[in-house]
């Protein structure tokens, strides 16, 4: 069969989105068109963002492929299902102009995982694949025509007015995913270092991931749809994929890993190559020898959820955190001492004052640890605090999301500029 893979040219204007808005690799399709091709099939990966390509460009390299199967995905990469854009504007206007020269139309991302009637509705896609979605785009190019692949589990599908739902999300293997291969034109024009604030890029960056998922369940994190239970993929996988890089002149990767935490063979591989990396994680799981070993694989920034200052407010965002505020301080700073760029997340709670915040961040920033102006939280769908709020959620989710967000805060986030829109006027133009 012949698939486009398509991530579209985002653009952020209105949104609450506060992930960071420069091209990353793809690594979801790039998954895909891996497991596609070893299948037999034939695939056009195209990633309209990182290659400068407008909607009308990206649609007609599509039609120009004339596939059977388009699909296009509904965040700006892996990196960001957890804190996607809310709206489907982009990928909608994608298949819009696409109409029906793409084939069937498939939709991927952390919305359909958690909205599939609704994302199906404004995206006026066929189906969308609920969860991790790499292995599920193969089934669904495997099946043997369309009821077949309306059969296919973890999808959902337009059958006339209703939706049509296989099963839940799917949760991937991960551990064998082949090392990936991206085109050095991709990564020549990849000049973002993600998440790093210690130099300047002196070479290409990438993304790569070494684990997927998470054993905890903070309330403010959006994955309990994809990317939940921790994974850790193969040693000899990550470090081929990561020794292609460094060939390609890569000299930064970002680990899109939701947690990286301590793997002494992963860090003591990284030592013997000339190469500087990011990650986030969880300082209270780390010890001073790991810390480091990780300044020394080549870490140059890591960005750590505090969340709170409080073990009150820490209980309340169920961080299970063992260690008191104390303790997370001095591994911050401790952090710092390997490592040249260490922030600390903070989210806006009620259990802390805001004059012990300023002070704290005061002390930390003393010792070069950066600590941002505590953040709202946006209730996503996937967040057990959207679950507890109003249950698992309907095709009202995200506008309900979105409306609790706008209300409830009167300020927003140090790093956004301007004042969110509704998401009825960011979907103006979204199928109803
Ligand atoms: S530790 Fe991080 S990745 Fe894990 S549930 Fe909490 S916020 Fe999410």
């Amino acid at each position: 069969m012949k698939i486009a893979l398509v991530n579209p040219p985002w653009s952020f204007d209105g949104s609450i989105y506060f992930g960071c808005r420069e091209p990353h690799l793809p690594l979801e399709l790039g998954y895909a068109r891996a497991l596609l091709t070893e299948a037999g099939h034939e695939v056009l990966l195209i990633d309209a963002h990182l290659e400068g390509l407008d909607e009308a460009a990206a649609v007609a390299r599509v039609a120009a492929f004339a596939p059977a199967m388009t699909v296009v995905t509904t965040a700006p990469s892996y990196l960001f299902w957890r804190c996607a854009p809310p709206e489907l504007r982009v990928p909608a206007a994608f298949l819009n102009r696409l109409g029906g020269c793409g084939g069937i139309r498939i939709a991927v991302g952390p919305h359909g995982s958690s909205t599939p009637g609704a994302t199906l509705r404004k995206l006026t896609a066929d189906a969308v694949v609920m969860g991790e979605c790499e292995e599920v785009i193969v089934s669904l190019a495997a099946a043997p025509g369309l009821e077949a692949m309306r059969r296919v589990p973890a999808t959902a599908w337009r059958t006339g007015g209703d939706t049509l739902v296989n099963g839940g999300p799917h949760i991937g293997g991960f551990k064998d995913l082949p090392a990936l291969h991206w085109p050095t034109e991709w990564l020549q024009r990849h000049d973002h270092h993600h998440h790093r604030f210690d130099a300047a890029p002196d070479g290409p960056g990438a993304e790569v991931e070494a684990s997927r998922g998470c054993p905890y369940a903070c309330s403010f994190c959006a994955k309990l749809d994809f990317r939940d239970g921790y994974r850790r993929r193969r040693l000899d996988l990550v470090l081929a994929e990561i020794d292609r890089l460094i060939d390609q002149g890569v000299t930064y990767v970002y680990f899109i890993d939701e947690i990286f935490l301590p793997q002494k063979p992963l860090l003591e591989a990284l030592v013997a190559r000339d190469l500087r990396f990011g990650i986030q994680t969880r300082i209270d799981l780390w010890k001073p020898d790991m810390l480091d070993l990780l300044g020394r694989a080549g870490c140059v920034s890591i960005e750590a959820g505090v969340e709170s200052l409080t073990v009150a407010g820490r209980d309340a965002l169920a961080k299970r955190c063992r260690i008191g505020t104390d303790e997370l301080t001095a591994l911050l700073i401790e952090a710092r001492r390997h490592v040249p760029f260490v922030q600390a997340n903070l989210i806006g709670t009620p259990e802390d004052d805001p004059d012990d915040i300023a002070a704290w961040r005061a002390h930390v920033q003393a010792h070069g640890v950066w600590a941002n102006d505590p953040v709202p939280l946006y209730p996503y769908p996937a967040s057990p605090q959207y679950h507890a709020l109003w249950g698992r959620p309907d095709d009202r989710a995200w506008e309900r999301a979105h409306e609790h967000y706008l209300a409830a805060f009167d300020r927003f986030s140090d790093i956004q500029d301007e004042r969110p829109v509704p998401l009825d006027r960011l979907e103006a133009a979204c199928g109803r």
